[in-house]
């Protein structure tokens, strides 16, 4: 939604090879309740073994050798994130005092340049552009999230989330998934780049930023038009915000086969209102949920899940059900990143990316769209444990990993080289210079 420095990034993937390195010597088994594609079992256990989910279900033989943990939580598939800007999760919740009628508005005022733009460049232009990833990366794990979009376009992180637009370790098996914040604004060069990747076998994806402004505002709205004249409404295309966007263009890309990944937080914060999703789920438009940034959006996908719901269920009537907005975070965006059968299931052959929150009600879909960061114990990676409570964690690991404070309760995250705090007390050091300091990992409901 912002200015980044790289506007376009891509990537060649075989996505779950780097994973391999990760490979668990023998099995692991969770139980608890897992939320399945088609059903919610409420004592179910998850097999993983090498990264990858072997046996799922309500009876699973386990073999010999098998380390069980017993969650009593909820398992349910890790949150893909299609929408995101990582490095600027750095800052704190910005509050604009008006209302914008576009996303060219609010980058050209001094108040964004001041607060947002100015820091984050100069952070970056200080070498400190891994240091952001990195802390974007721990940030949007502790909300969830297994999979993000958004990365810097060099190989600033590995083995925390997954950069599904950027990874050059990644090659071949899967389409190119081309993320782009001004898709007008490409090169003849960039635009034969996307059109290869959506011709291409697997087919890529694109994932777009298009119509993003108030509802009413004619020159966002007018971003469709020139979206079709750039062909551009095809499968594999994926347009994100579409606040301005009409009945008719929903109908039009569910002909299209064109998907819509949907912001709320950031489009009611910033423009005061959202998409009209409605008519988006009545057309028939596959979609996908994204927190978009921090600092006017969510801080990562539980946020976000926690206020899909709260709006839904202020609308009359409500368009969704608590289980499609899980599958907007799930499911649905693997899809949209061409990567069903890989990711956002816990069914057998599925990467081992899965999340564990603690048990709260009887309906395991509105558990997990209430769910705040405290309720999540536990995050799992290519069969990874990354991140969690630290008994638990430390039930499936051996380790502690480093402890963490999030809203006042202990957290522990596995990270490769130096501390997290490290990291945490560079970046805030740097912005000290910008009189501005470390956004926290979590709002805490603020
Ligand atoms: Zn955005």
């Amino acid at each position: 939604m912002h200015r980044r420095l790289s506007l376009l990034s891509a990537c060649f993937c075989l996505l779950f090879v780097p994973f391999a390195t990760h490979a668990q010597k023998s099995p692991i088994a969770l139980t608890g309740t897992l939320v399945m594609p088609q059903e919610v079992i409420p004592q179910g256990t998850v097999l993983i073994q090498n990264g990858r989910i072997l046996a799922s279900g309500a009876d699973v033989k386990l073999p010999a050798g098998t380390k069980v943990v017993r969650t009593e939580g909820i398992i349910a598939p890790g949150l893909i994130d299609l929408h995101n800007h990582l490095t600027w999760n750095i800052f704190p919740r910005w509050k604009p005092v008006q209302e914008f009628g576009s996303r060219y508005d609010w980058q050209q005022k001094p108040a964004y340049s001041v607060l947002m733009a100015v820091p984050h460049n100069a952070l970056v232009k200080q070498g400190l552009e891994c240091e952001m990833e990195r802390y974007a990366e721990v940030k949007a794990i502790s909300e969830g999230e297994t999979s993000v979009t958004g990365s810097l376009p060099s190989p600033c992180v590995r083995g925390l989330a997954r950069n599904l637009d950027y990874d050059p370790e990644l090659q071949g098996s899967f389409g190119k998934i081309i993320y782009n914040v001004f898709p007008f604004q490409m090169s003849e060069q960039e635009l034969a780049d996307v059109t290869a990747a959506l011709s291409a076998q697997p087919r890529g994806a694109l994932l777009i930023h298009v119509a993003e402004g108030a509802p009413n505002d004619a020159s966002t709205a007018r971003e469709f038009t020139l979206l079709k004249g750039r062909g551009l409404l095809r499968p594999g295309v994926s347009l994100i915000h579409g606040v301005a966007l009409k009945p008719a263009n929903f109908a039009e890309m569910a002909k299209q086969g064109v998907g819509f990944i949907w912001s709320p937080r950031s489009n009611i914060e910033l423009y005061g209102d959202t998409a009209n999703v409605a008519a988006a789920r009545a057309a028939g438009v596959r979609m996908a949920l994204a927190p978009d940034w921090s600092p006017t959006g969510s801080d990562g996908l539980l946020g976000e899940l926690n206020y899909a719901s709260v709006w839904n269920q202020g609308q009359s009537p409500s368009p969704f059900t608590e289980r499609d907005l899980v599958l907007m975070a799930t499911s649905n965006a693997a899809e949209l990143a061409g990567l069903s059968g890989q990711i956002g299931s816990l069914a057998p052959g599925h990467a081992a990316d899965l999340l564990v929150v603690r048990k709260e009600g009887q309906d395991a879909y509105w558990t997990l769209t209430h769910s705040t960061p405290q309720d999540l114990q536990l995050v799992l990676i290519g069969g990874d444990p990354l991140y969690g409570d630290p008994v638990l964690l430390q039930q499936v690991t051996g380790s502690h990993g480093e402890r963490l404070e999030v809203c006042g309760t202990p957290k522990a995250v596995v990270v490769d080289g130096k501390p997290f705090a490290e990291t945490e007390k560079t970046l805030d050091h740097a912005l000290h210079q910008f009189g501005r300091h470390l956004a926290p990992l979590s709002e805490c409901g603020n």
